[in-house]
C-alpha cells in the first residue's frame, strides 16, 4: 500500500517583476500556513533589490516567516544577466534572457534540490513563464500555474488563437467590433484587450513570451488566479471546463498593511506623519506601479492637472517612471507650487498608504494589485491605464463595477480633464456613489477570504485536489518500480 503523504513540497518561482513578487511571496506564506513545505526561488537581482532596500532584514528574506514556524527555505539564482544590468532601461533584453537563458537555471536549481534526496511534489511557478511544464515533467513534479492578473486577462490569452481565427488580432486590418465569442465573457471591445492583443506588430519578445508561455500552460496540471470567483463567475466557469482552475483571490498578508517578507524592490519613504494631519478622505494617491513608463508630455499634463485641482495628494514618482535617463521630468516649479499641499516621494509602502483614513481616491494605472488593494481599503480609482493588462482592468473598474471613473475620455490627456476628473472623484457629486459600490466590492472580497468564503474554499479544494494528484503519481512510480523488479 502507498505510503500517506506528509503536507506537499513545492518549489515556488517567482516571476522577477515588482507586481508578480508581492502576490507570490503571500502564496507562499499561505501555503506554507497550510503545511505546506516551501522552497521559494528568487534571482540574484531581485534578491540583491529588495536586501538593499531594507538592509535590516540582512540576506534572509525568510528568515522571520521561518521564525514564525512556517517551512519556507530560500535560494536565487540567475536570470541569465549581470546582477548589476539595467533591467528597465533594456527592457527588451531582460525578456528575452527570461524567455531564452532562465530555463537553463531554473531547471539546475530544481535538479540540484531533488538530487539532494530531498522530496519534493510541485514546481509553483506565474503563468508568464514559458517552461514550467517541461521542467516539472522531467522531473516528475505537478505543475501548479500561479496567474497574478484577473481570469477575464487570462482567458484572452488562452484564446488568442480563437482572437486570430476571428479576425480580432494579428491580421492586416483588425476587426473593431465586440468580441463576443470567448467563452465566459459577454463582449469585450477590442480596445479593452491588453496592450499585447491590441499592438499590430505581433512579433515582439512580449508576445513571443505570451504566445510559448500559455501553450506550456496549458499543460498545467493546476491554474491559481489572484481573483474573487464571484466578480468574474462567467469567465472563471468557462475556464474550469478546460482547465483546473481555482480562484484564491485576493492574496495580501494576513496583517493588511505589514508583511513579514520584505516584497518591496525599493526602499520605501513614509508619509503616514503628513497623513496623519490631513482630514478624512480629502488626499489623492497617485501612483503608476513599478514597471510602466509614462511619456513626459503625459507626466506633464497630470502634474498640471493635480496643480489646477486644488486637492491634496501623495505623488509616487519611481526615478525611471519616464525613462532612467530623465531622472526628474516634472515641470519646473511644479514641486514648490504644490508644496503646502502635496509630497512626491519616489516609492512608498503602499497597502499602509491606502489604509490611511485621509486617502480619499487612487489615481492609478491600474495594475492588478493596486485595484485589489485599493478594493480592500474602499478607496475610488481613478484609472489611467498604460500598459499590459492595464487597459482590461480600467474596463473591470468603471465599466462592470462602477467604482471608478476614467482619468482622461480623449486620445490625448489635457490638465484641464484631469483636474475635472480628480474633483469629480473626490468631491463631486456622484463621490458617494462610487464609496457606496466600492464597499459593496470590498464585501464580496471580504466574504471570499472567510472562512467559509469561496476563495478558501477553493484554496482546500486545491490542496485535496493537489494531494490526490500527487499521490497517484507516486502510486504509479511505485507500481513501475515494482514492474521492473
Ligand atoms: N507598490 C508599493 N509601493 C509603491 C508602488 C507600488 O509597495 O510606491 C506595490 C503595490 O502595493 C503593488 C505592487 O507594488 O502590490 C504593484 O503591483 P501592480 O499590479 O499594482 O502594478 P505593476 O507594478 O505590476 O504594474
Amino acid at each position: 500500500m502507498a505510503e500517506k503523504h506528509k503536507k506537499p513540497h513545492a518549489i515556488v518561482f517567482a516571476y522577477p517583476l515588482q507586481g508578480h513578487i508581492v502576490p507570490v511571496v503571500h502564496l507562499a506564506l499561505k501555503l506554507a500556513s497550510h503545511g505546506f513545505t516551501i522552497t521559494f526561488i528568487n534571482t540574484h537581482s531581485i534578491h540583491n533589490h529588495t536586501s538593499k532596500a531594507h538592509p535590516k532584514t540582512g540576506a534572509e528574506l525568510f528568515a522571520k516567516a521561518r521564525e514564525s514556524g512556517l517551512d519556507i527555505r530560500y535560494t536565487t539564482i540567475s536570470d541569465g544577466l549581470p546582477v548589476e544590468f539595467d533591467r528597465s532601461l533594456n527592457h527588451d533584453q531582460f525578456l528575452a534572457a527570461l524567455l531564452h537563458v532562465f530555463s537553463a537555471h531554473a531547471e539546475e536549481v530544481v535538479a540540484k534540490i531533488v538530487a539532494s534526496g530531498e522530496d519534493v511534489h510541485c514546481l509553483i511557478a506565474d503563468t508568464f513563464f514559458v517552461w514550467p511544464s517541461k521542467i516539472a515533467k522531467k522531473f516528475d513534479l505537478v505543475h501548479v500555474s500561479f496567474w497574478t492578473e484577473p481570469a477575464l486577462v487570462f482567458t484572452l490569452y488562452y484564446h488568442w488563437d480563437l482572437l486570430r481565427l476571428n479576425g480580432h488580432f494579428d491580421c492586416q486590418d483588425c476587426r473593431e467590433d465586440a468580441i463576443d465569442y470567448i467563452p465566459g465573457v459577454k463582449a469585450i471591445e477590442p480596445k479593452d484587450t491588453t496592450s499585447y492583443l491590441q499592438e499590430t506588430d505581433t512579433t515582439s519578445i512580449c508576445h513571443q513570451i505570451i504566445y510559448s508561455c500559455f501553450i506550456d500552460t496549458k499543460n498545467a496540471d493546476f491554474v491559481l488566479c489572484n481573483t474573487v470567483q464571484e466578480l468574474e463567475h462567467d469567465t472563471i466557469s468557462a475556464l474550469q471546463a478546460k482547465i483546473p482552475y481555482y480562484a484564491i483571490g485576493p492574496i495580501f498578508p494576513n496583517d493588511f498593511s505589514k508583511t513579514i517578507v520584505a516584497t518591496s524592490l525599493w526602499s520605501e519613504s513614509q508619509c503616514t506623519k503628513w497623513l496623519d494631519k490631513r482630514p478624512h478622505a480629502s488626499v489623492l494617491y497617485v501612483s503608476f506601479g513599478s514597471y510602466a513608463h509614462v511619456t513626459k508630455n503625459d507626466l506633464v499634463e497630470i502634474a498640471s492637472g493635480l496643480s489646477l485641482s486644488k486637492v491634496s495628494f501623495v505623488l509616487v514618482l519611481r526615478p525611471d517612471v519616464v525613462s532612467s535617463d530623465d531622472a526628474d521630468p516634472l515641470p519646473v516649479g511644479f514641486k514648490e507650487e504644490v508644496a503646502d499641499r502635496a509630497i512626491v516621494i519616489p516609492w512608498c509602502t503602499q497597502r499602509e498608504v491606502l489604509a490611511h483614513p485621509a486617502i480619499g481616491g487612487f489615481l492609478t494605472h491600474c495594475g492588478w494589485n493596486s485595484i485589489l488593494e485599493s478594493i480592500w481599503c474602499e478607496v475610488p480609482l481613478l484609472c489611467f491605464p498604460l500598459y499590459t493588462d492595464q487597459f482590461t482592468n480600467r474596463k473591470l473598474v468603471v465599466d462592470d463595477w462602477k467604482i471608478g471613473i476614467n482619468l482622461s475620455n480623449k486620445k490625448v490627456i489635457s490638465k484641464e480633464e484631469v483636474s475635472d476628473n480628480i474633483n469629480r472623484l473626490m468631491c463631486g457629486e456622484s463621490k458617494d456613489e462610487f464609496k457606496n459600490r466600492i464597499k459593496e466590492i470590498k464585501k464580496t472580497l471580504e466574504s471570499a477570504v472567510s472562512p467559509s468564503g469561496s476563495s478558501e474554499k477553493n484554496m482546500l479544494q486545491f490542496i485535496k485536489d493537489l494531494e490526490a494528484k500527487i499521490e497517484k503519481i507516486a502510486h504509479a512510480k511505485n507500481s513501475n518500480c515494482n514492474g521492473h523488479v
